[in-house]
C-alpha cells in the first residue's frame, strides 16, 4: 500500500523507460561476458534506454559490494571480494568492442583496502591510454577517506575529468551518507586541481532529500571556491521503502533555473534536469567545458 502512494505520487518527468531493445541487450551481453559491473545497472539509472541506445554507460570498478550505506544507493552493501587484476584489461576489451572514444569509471567505496581502490583507477586508466586510441577517461571517485597518496594515484594517470559528487548539503550527512565528510569531499575536490591545475573537476548533488534551496546555493559557492569546473543536478529518486525517502520532487523549471545560477557562480559545466545523473552525457560536459577553457569565454 505505502509502495503505491509512492509510485502514484511519482511524477511523470522522472520515469524512464524500460530499457529493452538489441543496443541494450549488446551492452549488457559485452559487459556481463567479461565480468565487469555498471552503476547504470547496479543502481536501476533510469537512464538506461536512453544511455544505452547511445552506446553511453558507465563501468563499476572493484566487483558489485559497496563497503558503505549510504541511505540513498542501490548498490549492495557487504563485504567485497578481492581486487581483480585482469579487470582493467578486460574494461579495455569491452571499451574496444563497443567502440568507445569516452568512458566513465567509477567504483564502489572499498574502505577494506588500504588505498581505498586508487591502484584499481590509475591502472585502467593507464590500461585505457595505452591502447592509443585517444580514449577520454573520466572518473567518479569515492573520497578515499580522505587519502592524499590515493587521490595522487589517480590525478598521476591523467584522467582526463575528474568527478567527486558531494551528493548532499552538510547538515544531511549523518542521514544520507553516514560514512563520509562534506569538507573531505571539498578538501579532495581542491587537491584534485592543486595537484594537477589543468584537471578538470566535477561535482553533482542529488535534490529532493530534504536539503533547502539556500543549502544548494552554499555547497554550489563552496564547489566554485575549489574551483570545480562542472557540476550536475538531479532529483533523487529512491530505490526502495528501504532507502531514504523522496522528500520532495523539485520540478523541471525549478532544475532550469539551478542551471542559470550555477552558471552565472562561474560552472563551466552544467547539467541540471530531473534524470541527470553525474555521468548523464559526460562527453558532452566534458566537450563544453573545454570549449569554454579553449577559448577564455565564459557562459
Ligand atoms: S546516466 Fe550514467 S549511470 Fe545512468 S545509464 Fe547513463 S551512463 Fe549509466
Amino acid at each position: 500500500m505505502v509502495e503505491n502512494i509512492e509510485k502514484s505520487r511519482t511524477p511523470s518527468w522522472v520515469k524512464g523507460p524500460i530499457p529493452r531493445g538489441e543496443k541494450v541487450r549488446r551492452i549488457r551481453s559485452i559487459v556481463h561476458h567479461r565480468g565487469l559491473h555498471t552503476v547504470c545497472e547496479s543502481a536501476a539509472c533510469p537512464n538506461r534506454q536512453d544511455c544505452y541506445s547511445q552506446g553511453k554507460l558507465t563501468f563499476m570498478l572493484l566487483g558489485s559490494i559497496c563497503t558503505r550505506n549510504c541511505t540513498f544507493c542501490k548498490v549492495e552493501t557487504g563485504k567485497p571480494l578481492p581486487p581483480d587484476p585482469d579487470e582493467p584489461e578486460r574494461l579495455c576489451e569491452a571499451v574496444k568492442e563497443l567502440g568507445l572514444k569516452y568512458v566513465v569509471i567509477t567504483s564502489v567505496c572499498r574502505d577494506d583496502l588500504p588505498d581505498g581502490g586508487a591502484a584499481q583507477f590509475a591502472q585502467t586508466i593507464r590500461a585505457l591510454h595505452r591502447l592509443n586510441l585517444g580514449i577520454g577517461v573520466e572518473v567518479l571517485i569515492p573520497d578515499f577517506r580522505g587519502s592524499l597518496s590515493a587521490l595522487e594515484k589517480v590525478v598521476a594517470a591523467q584522467p582526463a575529468v575528474l568527478n567527486h559528487n558531494v551528493e548532499t548539503v552538510p547538515r544531511l550527512y549523518p542521514e544520507v551518507r553516514p560514512q563520509a565528510k562534506y569538507c573531505r569531499s571539498l578538501e579532495l575536490l581542491k587537491r584534485a586541481k592543486s595537484l594537477n591545475g589543468g584537471l578538470l573537476t566535477k561535482s553533482g548533488l542529488m535534490l529532493g532529500l530534504g536539503e533547502r534551496e539556500d543549502e544548494v546555493m552554499v555547497v554550489m559557492e563552496e564547489l566554485r571556491k575549489v574551483e570545480c569546473d562542472s557540476i550536475t543536478l538531479g532529483q533523487y529518486l529512491r530505490p526502495s521503502l528501504g532507502h531514504h525517502e523522496v522528500v520532495r520532487y523539485v520540478t523541471p523549471d525549478e532544475f532550469v533555473q539551478y542551471e542559470a545560477i550555477a552558471r552565472k557562480m562561474g560552472f563551466l559545466g552544467v547539467a541540471s534536469g530531473p534524470l541527470v545523473r553525474s555521468s548523464f552525457n559526460a562527453i558532452d560536459l566534458f566537450n563544453e567545458v573545454r570549449l569554454y577553457k579553449s577559448t577564455g569565454l565564459t557562459y
